[in-house]
Order: structure tokens, then C-alpha cells, then sequence
């Protein structure tokens, strides 16, 4: 199968294995098919590895992606001192040990030491981390690392509520449990800010997933 070779942004991270460079990213994925025991000629299967490639290049985008770079210019000077949260942000994502996705729910919250973050900024930092190949507790703790390296408040809270398909789908664990990680920087390791936030998270809306 003569197909022209694919050069996506993919292509500079491909190429790993000796020999295979020279093989497309919908190559690989048609011999994947196969292999699978189906028949990629097949109607249905036809345009399945453009789709693939497509899809799983926007599902991974956020390697291109510079969370500073979007922070910058989005941060502002307050004497504001009270605790800034923003909860039930949309999150999803693909496990680095199945490619399977994982998705629920992230709440954010700091308490500003003369800066803020503009808010719209924050769900789309989860997005930066969220759209690579990730583990739950590496997403937690890297957005919460972002917002403290960004305006180094006086503390920051992350709590991801998620449901993993890859222990859904094989039923490994019960399908309705989800999956909870916390990271708290500065002050909110303190009870009394952390227990502030969690309450906060919890009120009103369904913070579950
Ligand atoms: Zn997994």
C-alpha cells in the first residue's frame, strides 16, 4: 500500500523503532487493523486510520502546547486575598498505560499573594495537561505546579474527580467508582484552608462524577 507518507506533527515524534520511520502513522494503524483480525479494505475501515491520526493528534495536542504561554498575559495584579476557586471544569483525557480515556471533573482554587490568574486562563490550562498521555495524580500535580510557578500565591488546591475506562470497560473495578486525587501546595496543606476548599467543592452542584 503505497500511501504518501503522512508528515504531521507526528512524524518528528515517530520514528522510534529502527525501520518503521518509514511507514505513515495511517500505515501503522491499517497494520494495527489487520492485525486486530480485521479487513481495513473493508467499507467501513476504509478511512479509519486518517480518522485515527486525526483524532489522536487534537487528543494529544497539548504537548504543542505551552502552559506559560498561555498564562502570560493573563495575570493580574489584586490586594485580593480571599480564596479563588473554579470547579467543575470539564476534563478529559487518555491513560498513558491503556490509551484509554479518563475524564471528569477538576477544581482549582489558590489564595492570590498580589496576582491573579484571569479565569478563563484555568480550565484552559487542565487542557494543556490533560490532552497528552497522562496518569491522574501527574495531571493533579502539574497543574497545581503551573498556577504556583505562575504567580506563586499563597497556596494552591487541585482535586480531579475521574472515571478511567481502561478499569471501567475490563472491569477491573465497579463502573460507577471514580477515582479521586488531591494536590495542595502552601497553604492549603493547612486543614482549615484545605477543609475551606473541599467544602467549597462540594456545595451545591454535583462535584461527583
Ligand atoms: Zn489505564
Amino acid at each position: 500500500m503505497a500511501q504518501p507518507i503522512a508528515v504531521s506533527k507526528h512524524v518528528r515524534r515517530a520514528g522510534v523503532e529502527e525501520g518503521l520511520s518509514e511507514f505513515s502513522t495511517q500505515e501503522m494503524y491499517r497494520e494495527i487493523l489487520s492485525r486486530l483480525g480485521e479487513d481495513p479494505n473493508r467499507d467501513g475501515l476504509q478511512a479509519t486510520p486518517g480518522r485515527v491520526e486525526k483524532s489522536m493528534a487534537f487528543l494529544t495536542k497539548g504537548y504543542d502546547e505551552d502552559p506559560t504561554k498561555i498564562l502570560r498575559g493573563a495575570l493580574f495584579d489584586v490586594d485580593y486575598d480571599e480564596m479563588v476557586i473554579v470547579k467543575d471544569i470539564e476534563m478529559f483525557s487518555l491513560c498513558e498505560h491503556h490509551m484509554l480515556p479518563f475524564f471528569g471533573k477538576v477544581h482549582v482554587a489558590y489564595i492570590p499573594n498580589g496576582k491573579v490568574i484571569g479565569l478563563s486562563k484555568i480550565p484552559r490550562l487542565v487542557e494543556v495537561f490533560a490532552r497528552r498521555l497522562q496518569v491522574q495524580e501527574r495531571l493533579t500535580r502539574q497543574i497545581a505546579d503551573a498556577i504556583q510557578d505562575a504567580i506563586e500565591p499563597q497556596g494552591v488546591g487541585v482535586v480531579i474527580e475521574a472515571r478511567h475506562l481502561c478499569m471501567m470497560m475490563r472491569g477491573i473495578e465497579k463502573q460507577h467508582s471514580s477515582t479521586v486525587t488531591s494536590a495542595m501546595v502552601g497553604c492549603f496543606r493547612q486543614k482549615e484552608t484545605r477543609s475551606e476548599f473541599l467544602a467549597l467543592v462540594r456545595q451545591q452542584g454535583n462535584g461527583t462524577v
